[in-house]
């Protein structure tokens, strides 16, 4: 495996590479959430992630209870 470590991202409207950090696109200037709250969906998003897992299972053993 020769590819590099790091990867540029790219725009998703306008296809150019952005840097990671950058907020926005400098070539369309489209925000990039994802490089300023990744943070925030760290930890936002497992409990989120948690509640909706928890959520799923607990529908699927009300239909399996119901079932029977
Ligand atoms: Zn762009």
């Amino acid at each position: 495996m020769t590819a590099a470590p790091q990867t540029t991202p790219h725009c998703a409207v306008c296809g150019s590479p952005v840097a990671s950090d950058a907020p926005r696109c400098p070539s369309c200037g489209l925000s990039r959430p994802a490089a300023t709250g990744s943070k925030v969906l760290g930890r936002k998003g497992i409990w989120l992630m948690l509640a909706v897992l928890i959520a799923v299972y607990v529908v699927v053993l009300v239909i399996v209870a119901a079932a029977k």
